[in-house]
């Protein structure tokens, strides 16, 4: 009789890589001071990768997949962390070298969770997930960079993703005028919805970039890397910043030095996985107070964990709209 189910990924000899649903043990699960029942967790592109073995996320064998998960303490020795409390978490290498939350059991050190803000159940914790997390902790950068609503639009790239979705309802909602960049035009009434004042075609920012272009935009949020980023900078205001997360078109930036040394532009880089814990509380408490639950809605689709395999090459695929939330199988 077993303690618990989870997606589990296994690796033969050859390096193929498998993906079953699991019976384990508590035994299986890695050191850590806090377990916790989960209830509902998601995908994000890292998790695509890893469920696909597109790209080496995974550093540790056999792995359970899923960077973030929420859901009630089983049992903790952590001081200030109860059984029964409802927590959150996102990264720290979960679901790359530590198990992951496509799982009904987790264990982790206690400092790696949150406390699940008042304002959202476990559900709408996980439509945030690590990418509307992200999404605060970009618009929370552009704010240390002195950026306010006054200045001048605020470009958001990959805005149909599950970053970009949360990064135009947040920003939107801080009265920036947001211009929203897309391959699928077709979902420009859904970012409009989300607040988007303009939507323009990805196409015009992925080629080669010149090392400045017509000042258009006061500031950026970038899911997408490569070409795009550079030339998100050579059209960056003077003065302005650009808030870097993401790598959908690429890890390079063929750009120059021109936007920083002739423009002052500042390339703002964010990371989400080692982010303190100050700078986690900071952005769940944000979203907490920003995030419109009608736009968190309108951005999220809930499906049971068992599909996790099939969205993923999907979501790799630029198919996924916003977010998409698992509920975890409670028996
Ligand atoms: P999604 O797959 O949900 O969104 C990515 C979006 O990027 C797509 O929806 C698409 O948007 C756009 N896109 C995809 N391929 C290309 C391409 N070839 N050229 C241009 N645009 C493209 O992923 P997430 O929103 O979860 O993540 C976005 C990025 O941010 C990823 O690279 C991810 O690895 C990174 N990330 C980084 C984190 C960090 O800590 N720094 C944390 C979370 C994510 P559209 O259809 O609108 O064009």
């Amino acid at each position: 009789m077993s303690d618990f189910s989870a997606w589990m990924l296994t690796r033969d000899e050859d390096g193929h890589q498998q993906v079953r649903w699991a019976a384990l043990d508590e035994a299986d699960l890695m050191d850590g001071d806090v377990t916790v029942d989960v209830s509902h967790t998601t995908i994000n592109y890292k998790d695509a990768l890893a469920l696909t073995g597109a790209s080496p996320v995974v550093r540790r064998w056999p792995m359970i997949p899923g960077i973030d998960f929420a859901g009630t303490v089983r049992s903790s020795n952590t001081a200030g962390i109860a059984v029964g409390d409802r927590v959150v978490l996102n990264g720290w290498g979960v679901g790359e070298t530590h198990l992951g939350g496509y799982s009904q059991r987790a264990r982790v050190p206690g400092d790696w969770l949150v406390g699940l803000p008042a304002a959202f159940s476990p559900e709408q914790a996980m439509a945030i997930g690590t990418a509307g997390y992200t999404a605060m902790l970009c618009v929370l950068s552009l704010e240390r960079h002195g950026v306010t609503a006054g200045d001048g639009p605020v470009l958001v790239t990959g805005a149909a993703g599950g970053v970009g979705s949360i990064a135009v309802a947040l920003l939107a909602a801080a009265g920036h005028e947001v211009i929203a960049s897309t391959g699928r035009t077709e979902e420009e009434p859904y970012l409009r919805g989300l607040g988007a004042a303009s939507v323009i075609d990805r196409a015009e920012l992925s080629g080669p970039a010149r090392p400045l272009a017509k000042e258009r935009w006061a500031a950026a949020v970038d899911c997408v890397g490569s070409h795009t980023l550079a030339n998100v900078l050579a059209g960056t205001h003077y003065g302005g910043t650009v808030a870097a997360c993401g790598l959908a078109q690429g890890m390079d930036l063929p750009s120059s030095v021109a936007p920083f040394i002739l423009r002052g532009v500042t390339l703002a880089g964010v990371d989400s996985v080692m982010a303190p814990a100050s700078r986690r509380h900071e952005a769940w408490e944000r979203l907490a107070t920003d995030l419109d639950a009608g736009a968190l809605a309108a951005a999220t689709t809930v499906r049971p964990l068992s599909e996790a395999p099939d969205i993923a090459p999907d979501l790799l695929a630029g198919r996924v709209r916003g977010r998409v939330v698992f509920v975890v199988p409670q028996d």
